[in-house]
């Protein structure tokens, strides 16, 4: 019998992936099925970051880089965080890697040990607690409410600070609730984590762009900067840039740490795709105005989403700050259908009975949820919700 480690039986697959891939299956059966499970822009990469690297191709920029990305595209980096943040970094504090779940993995691996806990809000991104566990961490879920717009609270947050905390997870605005935290917010979740200096705090600012709170983006740094020396932004190009295949990210923080994971980065995948690389510098240091276009066209769509959900029986949805997630409670329509007993049932059933794929809220620790992607077109938003009106009844 082949042996596995312990390592990996503490984790699952990619429950996001899981929904996509079963629907692609139907799908392949001939079935017609709508597919809002996706965690990823629908639009397509940006000509002007193509070209960039077709370019990067034909200037033979085709062999290794260095370990934490080229110093071109760390230049990038550092101007953006600048820029868009206010925050100020040098070169040996940025590791580039390949997408924003290794920068997260790098991370893990880098301070956990066994046992350490890492706080982490629910829901969450389907990743993080995985990701604990396979550096043998411990995650420490805290749940939010729909009362709280799915954020955790500061009491809440020093309730489950112990010795043994190593790192306070935050992603903001947040796959899947789409909910960003305000400045004010922020400074009293920071001062909270000022009490408590052996904390380390990784901000996810993978969907920085995508808000419309109509106040700038702001994250713990900007709303506590004490807490610089321990802090980690971790961001990327796959959502804001509708790049997800290039597979690039990056962390910024202390120099110590960075250095330590640039090391295990450096014994598993050395650099992430050189062309990839002049990809996401392309986009970094190019016009944002494709940003903003793709902004427009999500917000627009949640509009008519969250509305259009509202009305559906048994179903309650929030308006989001930005993301291209909806994240309503379908808690009432689960009670009301004897043949399902939860989310995840009740998830398997759109599917195969009305063929509208959706994430289970159980994959984001959140049960009597969905997730519903709208970076998908207004056609087949409409068609979707005429499907689960169908449904509902
Ligand atoms: N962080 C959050 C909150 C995400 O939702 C995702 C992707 O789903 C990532 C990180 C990882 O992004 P990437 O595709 O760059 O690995």
């Amino acid at each position: 019998d082949l042996q596995l480690s312990s390592r990996v039986q503490s984790i699952k697959p990619s429950p996001t992936l899981a929904v996509t891939n079963i629907a692609a299956e139907l799908r392949a059966a001939g079935q017609d099925i709508i597919g809002l499970g996706a965690g990823e822009p629908d639009f397509d990469t940006p000509d002007h970051i193509k070209a960039a690297a077709i370019e990067a191709i034909h200037n033979g920029q085709t062999k290794y880089t260095a370990v934490d990305g080229t110093p071109a595209l760390k230049k990038a980096i550092i101007a953006k965080f600048k820029r868009d943040n206010g925050l100020n970094y040098e070169a040996n504090q940025i590791l580039v890697s390949s997408g924003g779940k290794q920068s997260f993995f790098n991370l893990a691996l880098a301070v956990l040990n066994a046992g350490d806990e890492a706080i982490i809000p629910a829901p969450y991104w389907v990743s993080y607690p995985d990701m604990v566990l396979v550096a043998e961490g411990k995650p420490v879920i805290l749940k939010s409410t729909a009362e709280t717009r799915f954020k955790i609270t500061p009491q809440q947050l020093e309730g489950a600070i112990t010795d043994r905390t190593r790192l306070f997870v935050i992603n903001s605005p947040s796959n899947p609730s789409g909910m960003a935290y305000t400045l004010e917010e922020l400074q009293a979740l920071g001062d909270v984590l000022k009490k408590y200096p052996h904390v380390m705090i990784a901000t996810d600012d993978m969907y920085e762009p995508i808000i419309w709170t109509g106040k700038p983006f702001c994250n713990i740094l900007n709303a506590t900067p004490e807490l610089y020396d321990r802090t980690f932004v971790l961001n990327g190009v796959s959502k804001a840039y509708a790049m997800t295949g290039w597979r690039i990210g990056y962390a910024a923080g202390p120099a110590k740490v960075i250095g330590a994971m640039k090391k295990i980065q450096s014994q598993s995948t050395s650099n992430p795709a050189s062309i990839s690389q002049a990809a996401a510098q392309a986009a970094l240091d190019g016009s944002q105005d494709c940003v903003q276009t793709m902004v427009t066209a999500f917000h627009k769509r949640h509009d008519y989403l969250v509305e259009a959900l509202n009305t559906l029986p048994g179903v309650e949805c929030l308006r989001g700050d930005g993301t291209f997630y909806a994240f309503p409670s379908f808690q009432g329509a689960i009670d009301a259908d004897s043949s399902v007993s939860n989310d995840v049932e009740f998830a398997e059933k759109l599917l195969k009975e009305a063929g509208v794929a959706l994430v289970p809220g159980s994959a984001f620790g959140m049960p009597g949820h969905m997730r519903l992607s709208f970076a998908t077109s207004q056609e087949i938003l409409t068609n979707a919700i005429e499907r689960l009106k169908k449904a509902l009844g």
